[in-house]
């Protein structure tokens, strides 16, 4: 394995080791709290919890949420200005569609079946007269649409909101397309644009072992594990939901519909995932799900740049998922049955709600009101499971990026805008060879140590080599490869 592989893989593994040690950490923190003197405690929860955990982890959330934006804006117009053709948009655009809205269906509906075998809230003694919700007005569908359209492009980009930047990205690109040559320049500022988005979004990423650090321990050392306790019924079978869903349907979409090995897709993709489960938001999550599924997967950029952030808006299969289960869990709580027509009412709802939600953390409790009006369950049920809900919007929001990316890869091959070397190539989106290269040479340069200046130099040209290697197939492979 080359040198830069190892450091590429040393972040991956330097972001689950974070995780890990979070996790430990805030369960610590958690359960000594109640042991040590006041003044301990205050120490702790004022600049442990709340200062160094809190200030660090809402840095590394702000830092990638800074570039979601740019990076959605100026990578969509590029890939819609590279689809060029009206006609292939619209295909690429229902596709997509199609699959996100098929795979939440599925998902609501596996979460029905399963929480029904299970009855997650059967036999539950929880004092519902103390639990209280104020409900927030769910989004009506009519508004839903209407919204899509800005009424100000550049509010829309101030406020961040994703579906009206989408849809004037989608009408710059295809406008740029259609005025030809006298769009060049403008494109070209656009290119460029968007290699720099991207190369900040490598930069940022060498904050992620910390913030992740910092954003699990500071869930575990608030949460704990006693809030978990009588609620655990119903955390395991959204996990388990979560999990089926992840092994079956998904696994399902990229092994047979797909065709693609499923082991290389989680083991390219499991730190993006770490990032959406130590952020819970899709949204945050972007520009670092983007760069894994077209630098690492080889979907091309015009797609990614597409179904990446659409996906992030409105396809959220895991949200669906939990609000499947809680839909079963409340009505069992209070006693209320019902009926098949209900079930279909909550797969329908859901799936319209996750379209007009946006990918970040919590979210999924709001629409969650919507859902239960719709079948006549009390709103106020969703104060019973608010207490374990940032634990499970965590994995949720894994769940909900997984199907952004296999989707994405489904219709990149139908369209023929996929390239299996990428796939294929474990060091496939290693981005800072360059940069490595340079410092590993600047080492050897200082070491006064031979063997080891050896060994640098051994190492500086395998990856030179390697990255010879990978330039002129990717000069060889310039047509598209399905
Ligand atoms: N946090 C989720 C996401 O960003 C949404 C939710 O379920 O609350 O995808």
């Amino acid at each position: 394995m080359s040198t830069n592989s190892k450091s590429k893989l040393s972040l991956t593994t330097m972001i689950l080791i974070s995780l890990i040690a979070g996790l430990l950490v805030g369960m610590i923190i958690n359960l000594t709290m109640g042991h040590v003197s006041e003044g301990v405690g205050l120490f702790l929860n004022k600049y442990i919890i709340n200062g160094l955990f809190h200030v660090i982890g809402k840095i590394f959330i702000s830092s990638i949420k800074m570039l979601v934006v740019p990076l959605v804006f100026v990578s969509l117009v590029v890939g819609v200005a590279g689809i060029g053709d009206l006609k292939k948009l619209g295909r690429v655009g229902s596709k997509t569609l199609f699959f996100y809205l098929l795979t939440t269906a599925l998902a609501i509906g596996l979460a029905l079946l399963i929480a029904n075998l299970i009855d997650p809230g059967q036999g539950l003694n929880i004092n519902i007269q103390t639990a209280s919700f104020e409900a927030k007005n769910a989004p009506n569908f009519a508004d839903v649409l209407i919204n899509i359209i800005p009424k100000n492009a550049f509010d829309a980009m101030v406020k961040g909101n994703m579906l009206q930047i989408i849809f004037f990205a989608l009408l710059m690109g295809v406008s740029i397309a259609s005025i030809g040559n006298k769009g060049a320049s403008i494109l070209n500022f656009f290119q460029e644009s968007n290699e720099i988005v991207m190369k900040m979004v490598t930069l940022i990423m060498l904050m992620a072992p910390a913030g992740v650090f910092c954003l699990i321990a500071k869930v575990f050392a608030t949460q704990g594990v006693s809030v978990l306790l009588p609620l655990i019924k119903y955390m395991v079978t959204v996990l388990t939901v979560l999990i089926v869903h992840l092994l079956l349907v998904y696994t399902g979409a990229l092994g047979l519909v797909a065709r693609l090995n499923v082991i290389i897709f989680f083991k390219k993709f499991y730190s993006t995932l770490l990032v959406a489960f130590s952020t819970s938001s899709s949204n945050a999550t972007i520009p670092v799900t983007m760069r894994t599924v077209s630098e690492k997967l080889g979907v091309s950029k015009s797609i990614a740049s597409f179904s990446i952030p659409f996906g992030a808006t409105i396809n959220m299969d895991g949200t669906a998922i939990m609000q499947g289960v809680a839909v079963v869990f409340i009505s069992q709580v209070y006693n209320i049955d019902l009926t098949v027509g209900d079930f279909l009412m909550v797969i329908l709802t859901a799936t319209l709600a996750s379209i007009g939600t946006a990918g970040v953390p919590g979210v999924g409790l709001i629409t969650l009101s919507m859902v239960l009006t719709q079948v006549g369950l009390p709103v106020e049920g969703i104060a019973l499971i608010i207490g374990v809900d940032r634990l499970l919007d965590m994995s949720r929001t894994a769940v909900n990026i997984s199907g952004d990316a296999i989707v994405s890869l489904i219709v990149a091959k139908s369209e023929g805008e996929f390239d299996r070397k990428v796939y294929y190539d474990p060091d496939a989106g290693t981005h800072d060879s360059d940069e490595l290269i340079h410092d590993i040479t600047e080492a050897m340069n200082e070491s006064h140590d031979v063997y080891v200046a050896d060994e640098m130099r051994r190492a500086v040209e395998r990856r030179q080599g390697m990255e010879r290697r990978q330039q002129m197939r990717r000069t060889d492979d310039q047509a598209p490869n399905n």
